[in-house]
């Protein structure tokens, strides 16, 4: 499934187009046709599943569709950092709608205050903000919900634990009786199920169970730059003992690349992709499995589905698209309570793409410097924004923010 199967807005799908969103994650597949149908939305899924895209993408097509004269949209966000990195999303997606947003948090100084109670009078579409600060303004009357449209609670098992249920009780009071509720959460406590119960009207429920790497994996990862990807894999099998790898690639032509290379240097390898016919495959999987051959390097095609034991190395060439992907790649070593290991390659453009599996594994991968014989590579910052996904130049057709 594309992001073309929505339908979006055209400029919508041009902001998703710039971030370099091409398919949506699970939780955007399952949760985005839900709130398109305006029903309510009882969502359980952690940081790092693309959870912000799956309510603002829907929310956003819904808003370009209307008259943006009113605040359509209200996100509760536990803390300031969450508000922000919200507010900035929507910044990326709506950069070619004509929706506007402000991040409203407590925490800094009356100048500030100030500011965000200026752009409020003024008019916005979207306000992301932390309870607290929020409160303040509704009492001081600097905002009118009374045309409000949708209420998102984000990440809401931590508003909870932070102490905020009375104040949400208290926002949720301002805002219209009819309206579209929608509850984001990475845990379902019974706390957060009475919450729903008082706020969400017959909601539908998604739920992504994350997926954890098998604990008997080694995982390790490489900072490279492309041209020092083919050494270091050769090293890696000359000098090691593994007996049975798979080496992936995203992409066939790199698989079929790599595979001569590695021939070039005596290590007897197979390609493995969608061109080779079925005869071709079982051939290879039936000497992979017995061990007669010992390297196999293939696409996405063999990271779910294929089931052979003893595998003791998986190498990622690139970082895989999604970190499910990642998750069902590694997954091919360590099966049936044995050990193994994962070693990825990043080059810098896949920074951030790793710096997403992290979030969603709960963990930080071990860095290996590399070999003497290979000169440094990259250094890791998976939070650095691309320059392709943000421009800093976008600001200046929104309304000015306070302290961003
Ligand atoms: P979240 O779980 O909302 O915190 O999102 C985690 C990261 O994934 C953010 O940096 C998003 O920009 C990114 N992201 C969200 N959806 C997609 C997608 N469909 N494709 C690629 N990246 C995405």
């Amino acid at each position: 499934m594309n992001f073309e199967d929505f339908n979006f807005a055209p400029s919508l799908q041009e902001g998703l187009d710039t971030m370099g969103f091409t398919k949506p994650t699970p939780i955007q597949e399952k949760a985005i046709p839900i709130v398109l149908a305006n029903k309510d939305l009882i969502a359980c899924a952690q940081t790092g599943t693309g959870k912000t895209a799956s309510y603002l993408l829907p929310l956003l097509h819904k808003i370009e569709q209307e008259d943006k004269d009113d605040i359509n949209t209200l996100v509760l966000a536990p803390t300031r950092e969450l508000a922000l990195q919200i507010d900035q999303q929507i910044m990326g997606l709506a950069y070619f709608t004509g929706c506007t947003s402000i991040a409203v948090y407590g925490g800094g100084d009356g100048i500030s205050y100030e500011q965000q109670k200026r752009s409020l009078t003024e008019g916005v579409n979207i306000i992301v903000a932390t309870p607290g600060r929020l409160i303040a303004h509704l009492t001081s009357g600097a905002i009118n919900l009374a045309h409000l449209k949708h209420l998102v609670l984000d990440e809401a098992d931590r508003m909870l634990d932070m102490g905020f249920y009375d104040d949400i009780v208290r926002i949720i009071s301002y805002l219209p009786a009819k309206r579209q509720n929608l509850l984001f959460s990475a845990t379902m406590p019974p706390k957060i199920r009475s919450l729903s119960k008082k706020i969400l009207h017959d909601p539908e429920e998604v739920n992504i169970a994350i997926s954890k790497p098998s604990e008997g994996i080694l995982q390790q990862a490489y900072l490279v730059y492309d041209d020092q990807k083919i050494e270091l894999l050769e090293q890696i099998l000359s000098n090691s003992e593994y007996k049975s790898v798979i080496v992936f690639a995203s992409r066939k032509e790199t698989v079929k690349k790599l595979n001569s290379a590695l021939n070039r240097k005596g290590i007897s390898s197979e390609a493995f992709h969608s061109d080779l016919d079925q005869d071709s495959r079982e051939d290879i999987m039936v000497r992979f499995k017995g061990k007669s051959l010992a390297v196999l390097v293939g696409t996405d095609v063999i990271s779910r589905g294929i089931d052979v034991v003893g595998i003791s190395l998986v190498v990622n060439f690139d970082v895989p698209p999604d970190p499910e992907d990642y998750i069902h790649r590694i997954g091919r070593t360590a099966r049936a309570e044995t050990t193994g290991t994962a070693i990825t390659f990043i080059n810098e453009k896949d920074q951030r793409k790793f710096g997403r599996i992290e979030a969603m594994i709960g963990a930080e991968v071990i860095k290996i410097p590399l070999p003497e014989e290979i000169k440094t590579g990259p250094t890791y910052e998976p939070e650095a924004k691309s320059k392709k996904k943000f421009n800093p130049n976008w600001k200046k057709k929104f309304k000015k923010k306070p302290n961003s």
